[in-house]
């Protein structure tokens, strides 16, 4: 699954808004930091979570300006100044010590009636980038924040998040690339079942409810068999990464983020058209790319080859399987007239797979065999960010050598043939 256009726009605008630090960055010795501390509070039951921002420290960021869905944040408090409209929460800290108090409400519903934010007597789940609204922050350069995100929860409650552990309920959120770094990626506060692993580098950690339905052992055991051979192609896979798993009303399906997925309790680790639900969001976690206004094919495409790639390599289905599973992309496909467009639904992107199946291919001629697929993979998931077909043409003409010809413009946007007999 896609992000929704709104977790798009909220990502791109938390990228925006967080200016990427330059490449001659300031030396440790010329940094000055001050904290700033998150603090969400949940109650069973409650419709949504206090949250408090604190900042201290000797100089202190003069603006914070957070872009807000009045729906979703409420009460904005603080004995700064503060100017609060529908869209916008300006906010100018003073002093060594300033405090901003809001609401957020948890559950939210998608155009489909189905959840992507939900909370209930027992638990809640949320994006931690939703928890914290998109914040632009005016700065001296030098100047950096030290995040924790801490949670005050009812007893038996504990949190789940992507982000290593600072002590109880509490975590360190860090983001190299950014100077003011905010919570971001899926998050599961409640009475948990939590099982995690470390497979080769990466910490893995499953989290669901406590009762529900999400089957952890499987999960995981499936995840041992077959991220070894992801982390063949993606070496530099999140260090962590965690799974969280809920039922109805939850959406039905999967949604990645940063370092983090969601996946619906109820979704088998393979489905009966031999793809994988968890490995195609596992694979959107390691590329990290999103595609421009026409480009979510590559995307989506990506994401269900190495699902079903991955499952292939892992011996998780066999060859025989492999090939139903490639003529049943055949049939799909001829339902997608072109590939661009600005979500990639189920059969632009079954046809997808099979234009980087003959993508590969073609790699795999022009060198003997040397370079394939995977190499493209890994240099997108290492520029992460927005991807276009240009740029997708050049980093595979890099790799083979030559232009090549399954990724023609043209070809992509006529209708494909009906597959023989
Ligand atoms: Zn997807």
């Amino acid at each position: 699954m896609r992000l929704s256009l709104s977790v798009l726009l909220a990502a791109l605008t938390l990228i925006a808004s967080t200016m990427p630090l330059p490449a001659a960055a300031a030396t440790p010795a010329h940094v000055a930091y001050y904290d700033a501390a998150y603090r969400a509070t949940f109650k069973p039951g409650a419709q949504h979570a206090q949250v408090e921002l604190k900042l201290s420290g000797d100089k202190l960021p003069s603006r914070l300006i957070l872009r807000i869905d009045s729906k979703r944040y409420k009460n904005f408090r603080s004995e700064q100044p503060l100017e609060v409209s529908d869209k916008e929460v300006v906010w100018r800290p003073q002093g060594q010590q300033a405090t901003l108090h809001y609401e957020f409400v948890v559950n939210h519903q998608r155009a489909s009636g189905s959840y992507d934010s939900y909370s209930t007597d027992s638990w809640a789940l949320f994006r931690g980038d939703k928890l914290v609204p998109s914040t632009r922050v005016t700065a001296a350069r030098k100047l950096r924040s030290r995040t924790t995100l801490e949670f005050d929860l009812p007893k038996g409650w504990s949190a789940a998040t992507p982000y290593p552990s600072a002590g109880e309920q509490r975590f360190r959120v860090e983001d190299p690339r950014r100077r003011f770094d905010a919570p971001a990626g899926w998050m599961l506060v409640g009475k948990l079942g939590v099982r995690s692993e470390r497979i080769e580098h990466v910490n893995t950690i499953i989290a669901a409810p406590e009762g529900d339905n999400a089957r952890r052992q499987d999960a995981l055991a499936f995840i041992n068999w077959n991220l070894p051979k992801l982390l063949d192609v993606f070496p530099d896979f999140p260090k962590r990464v965690l799974i969280v798993s809920a039922g109805d009303p939850m959406w039905r399906g999967g949604l990645s983020g940063p370092s983090s997925l969601f996946l619906h309790s109820d979704r088998p680790l393979i489905s009966e058209n031999r793809t994988s639900p968890l490995l195609h969001e596992l694979v959107h976690v390691a590329l990290g790319i999103r595609g421009d206004h026409e480009s979510d094919w590559i995307v989506e495409g990506l994401a269900e080859f190495y699902s079903i790639q991955t499952l292939r390599r892992s011996g998780g289905i066999g060859q025989k399987r492999y090939d139903q599973a490639v003529d049943n992309l055949k049939k799909w496909a001829q339902r997608a007239p072109t590939l661009f467009g600005k979500s990639s639904t189920g059969a632009t992107t079954a046809r997808a797979v099979l234009v980087f199946q003959e993508v590969d291919t073609e790699i795999r001629g022009a060198t003997g065999n040397a370079a394939s697929l995977d190499d493209v993979a890994r240099k997108l998931a290492a520029k992460r960010g927005e991807i276009s077909l240009i740029e997708l043409q050049e980093i595979a003409q890099q790799v083979a050598g030559k232009p090549l010809r399954s990724l023609q413009r043209e070809r992509l946007t006529k209708p494909v043939a009906a597959p023989g007999p």
